[in-house]
């Protein structure tokens, strides 16, 4: 055999040029923005120009006020599309924190761009996101990063507490009606003809006027808010809560838990809170504020009656606890349990609701009727499942089958064709589309006007049919071999026959 030589093909030596753009990012903070912006803009042509293996993208460059927040940063974003697009390979930076921070945005468009082969290089790190350290340097440095934003903010924190703890009160409004904080004394001096308002607003209320019948009683006397506004329910709330009136000052009614949203939210006890006691003279003598405050009870009791759920639930997204919403629509009151974050300012929670019948319902299936005394403790998981601890040790669980048609898939099942009766008419059930894009299965007899059989969402029948079956998500095939016939009973009810004959039965809450 004659031996044979293999010869590599050449290839030539040329490879495409990596298409490179930079971020730059300007704090408006800074005088110079403009100059900073043009210095940063040709730096980074002038480098990416230099070398002959890249060629120019462009500079995408955002200024704005503060770096905390992904919104309005229209550059980056273009920047992201026309990554998608396939016009940029590499983009340059110049530090992480320019480009975000927070660990979680930061890893969403590193990792994302690193699926479509987009590389960033992060100069004052010098971090290459497609090299294979890349992802353990990045998740370090942005945690580093995060931990930096959240001591800084942590130090301002506790110089302010500092302060309180020292007596040192200052104010945040140097006016508020009745008082003008005097800068020499360092503390409220009253307003005499302001104080007189205050008072009456104060009578009024232990009168009984309800908050609006106050307002009203105030503007008709040409009383108004400092700011020169017709007082509200609110504004009326707010002064009659202030315990500024009695003397005292209330420090860290509020905080900022999130250094990088920045957003003031209510101190419900996570933080200390600081009182100082005839910190000035009182408009509203002692005896009258206690008062004052019964009635704020007494008021509070009425409008927020306790419930057995009240402060049982705990949502295990934010771990905030659930709390009890009435809504009107169309002359329907609905009352709902929902996460206490979706109510607060500053905070939000994307757990599930539950209508409060429908919650008694959960709880009666899973725990029995006498659940009230048997529940010390629930919780709401991010699947919306919902746990129990009972008060004898024991544990339980309501798996939610996401039965909320808002929250379902949109899905078109043919294994069901033929298969669903109605155990009510018997007729077979039959598919359509419902206006909401879902598909439906509904008793044939509906349209016949002669049943009115509860009706399916595709989505609902499979998530049911996969728990009946034992499985995480449904299997058409395992559906074909063993289910016979799915009987829906009057009130919505499904019994699963089996091909063997046997049966089960899944109940609708
Ligand atoms: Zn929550
Ligand atoms: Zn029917």
């Amino acid at each position: 055999m004659p031996k044979i030589t293999k010869i590599e093909p050449v290839v030539p030596l040329v490879k495409p040029r990596l298409k490179v753009a930079a971020y730059a990012r300007v704090s408006k903070e800074t005088d110079r923005l403009m100059h900073s912006l043009s210095a940063q803009v040709s730096y980074y042509s002038d480098l990416i120009q230099k070398n002959p293996e890249w060629e120019y993208a462009g500079v995408y460059a955002d200024s704005f006020i503060s770096g905390t927040s992904m919104e309005n940063r229209p550059e980056l974003q273009r920047l992201l599309a026309d990554c998608e697009k396939g016009l940029v390979n590499i983009i340059l930076c110049k530090s992480i924190s320019r480009l975000a921070r927070n660990t979680v945005d930061l890893l969403n468009i590193v990792r994302h761009l690193k699926e479509i082969g987009v590389e960033i290089r992060f100069e004052k790190e010098g971090v290459n996101t497609l090299s294979s350290e890349g992802e353990v340097m990045i998740t370090l440095l942005a945690s580093f990063a995060e931990q930096e934003s959240r001591s800084i903010s942590d130090n301002c924190k506790w110089g302010i507490r500092k302060r309180f703890q020292k007596g040192l009160i200052g104010t945040a409004n140097k006016h508020i009606l009745g008082y003008q904080y005097d800068e020499q004394l360092q503390r409220y001096a009253i307003i005499p003809e302001e104080a007189e308002s205050v008072r009456y607003m104060f009578q009024l209320f232990l009168e009984g006027y309800s908050y609006q019948q106050i307002a009203d009683k105030l503007t008709a006397a040409g009383i108004h808010t400092i700011q020169g506004n017709n007082f509200q329910e609110a504004s009326v709330r707010n002064h009659i809560i202030n315990e500024v009136y009695a003397g005292d000052i209330l420090r860290q009614k509020t905080f900022t838990p999130d250094p990088i949203s920045k957003v003031k939210v209510k101190n419900n006890g996570e933080m200390p809170q600081y009182l100082y006691s005839d910190a000035h003279e009182a408009i509203i003598d002692r005896e009258t504020y206690a008062l004052v405050q019964e009635e704020l009870k007494r008021r509070n009791a009425m409008m927020n009656p306790t419930y057995f759920f009240t402060g049982l639930i705990k949502c295990e997204c934010c771990g905030n606890t659930f709390t009890r919403k009435k809504s009107k629509l169309r002359g329907h009151t609905y009352v709902h349990w929902i996460c206490r974050s979706k109510k607060e300012k500053g905070r939000t929670c994307n757990s599930d609701n539950f209508a409060e019948d429908e919650l008694i319902k959960i709880c009666t299936a899973t725990i029995g009727k006498d659940y009230e005394s048997r529940i010390k403790a629930m919780s709401v998981d991010v699947s919306g499942n919902v746990h129990f601890t009972l008060k004898n040790g024991g544990r339980r669980m309501w798996t939610n089958l996401h039965l909320h048609p808002a929250k379902h898939p949109h899905t078109v099942t043919d294994v069901f064709l033929g298969k669903v009766v109605c155990g009510k008419c018997g007729t077979v059930y039959h598919r359509s589309n419902g206006k909401n894009r879902w598909c439906y299965w509904k008793c044939y007899g509906k349209q016949k006007h002669i049943c009115n059989n509860v009706n399916f969402t595709d989505y609902q029948l499979r998530v049911i049919s996969a728990h009946i079956l034992g499985t995480s998500e449904l299997y058409d095939e395992m559906f074909i071999r063993s289910i016979d016939q799915i009987i829906v009973l009057d009130g919505g009810d499904l019994k699963y026959i089996y091909k063997d004959g046997s049966e089960k039965i899944w109940r609708k809450l």
